[in-house]
């Protein structure tokens, strides 16, 4: 499937594929049940047909409803799908984010109702991008690195946000926000994202000194172990990420509080991490809703 030029679709494509409320409901059942499945309650292979000015679909056989909407963020909400539909479009193709004002203009729903669309968007990006561990002893180089986000609190104290963020150069990223900067910290949350036995590069601070003995080749900016050549111990990857990160949230957010700045990075994990496959982005975002039948 693979095309010589992958680009983010298109307006104009998105319109076309979901020019309907229906076109998106369609969507949903077929990717989650498939129109044409074993029905949960008589068990046989049926066809579902959909229940007019409702979210759901019956089976053929014995009325059963199904709501594709179910255990997804549009579920209880009275925004209609194409307009969350329109909403994810908008995370996948903007390259600094999306601004809750942005999208109560682009929509034309309350702020408070576009803040909440946004947050659930987030949080679903973080739930469908995962945090597959990095590196491992055959993998390629992993950059850490922290991030200081925020500034001072009402008290004019120093109130900054402790991000690491792991980097697999050539693949993907995984941010966590830490409660604090020390090596307790930092070093669980790295075993548990970043394979044994994987080549790391940090700089030098004093959290990631002990990755050596836990059994990482660990190359810092000023003194690098014999497995790595010259030049190859580096964080200029994840720098790199961080910039954009923070010059994106300062024109795009302006600010974001503590609480949810987690969400926001995994917003910029999910574009970071499909950039080389731009156009499965918003396809993959409109499938991998969690399957429902699991937890009933
Ligand atoms: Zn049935």
């Amino acid at each position: 499937m693979k095309t010589k030029h992958p680009k983010i679709p298109t307006l104009k494509q998105f319109l076309e594929q979901f020019p309907t409320n229906d076109s998106c409901l369609d969507h949903l059942m077929e990717t989650r049940y498939g129109k044409r499945h074993v029905c949960a309650k008589c068990d046989k292979l049926a066809n579902f047909h959909r229940v007019k000015s409702r979210r759901c679909f019956e089976c053929d056989f014995c009325g059963y409803q199904v709501y594709p909407t179910a255990g997804t963020p549009f579920e209880n909400t009275r925004t209609s799908l194409r307009d969350w539909f329109t909403v994810m479009f908008l995370f996948c193709t903007s390259r600094n984010g999306v601004s809750a004002k942005e999208v109560q203009r682009t929509i034309g729903v309350t702020y408070k109702t576009a803040w909440r669309m946004c947050n659930l968007i987030r949080q679903y990006m973080g739930y469908v991008d995962g945090d597959t561990p990095l590196g491992g002893p055959d993998g390629k180089i992993v950059e850490a690195d922290k991030m200081f986000y925020g500034g001072k609190d009402k008290k004019g104290e120093d109130d900054k946000s402790v991000v690491l963020g792991m980097i697999e150069r050539g693949g993907e990223v995984i941010t966590r926000v830490l409660p604090s900067k020390g090596a307790r910290q930092v070093l669980p949350a790295i075993f548990q994202r970043v394979k044994g036995g994987s080549r790391i590069a940090t700089d030098e601070a004093g959290a990631f000194r002990e990755l050596s003995e836990n059994g990482y080749l660990h190359g810092t900016i000023n003194h690098r172990e014999g497995q790595y050549v010259n030049g190859q111990v580096h964080t200029n990857t994840i720098e790199a990420f961080w910039s954009h990160v923070k010059r994106s949230m300062r024109g795009t957010y302006v600010s974001v509080s503590k609480k949810w700045l987690q969400t926001y990075l995994w917003e910029f994990e999910y574009r970071q991490n499909f950039r080389k496959q731009p156009h499965v982005m918003l396809d993959v975002l409109l499938r991998s809703f969690p399957r429902p039948y699991a937890d009933t």
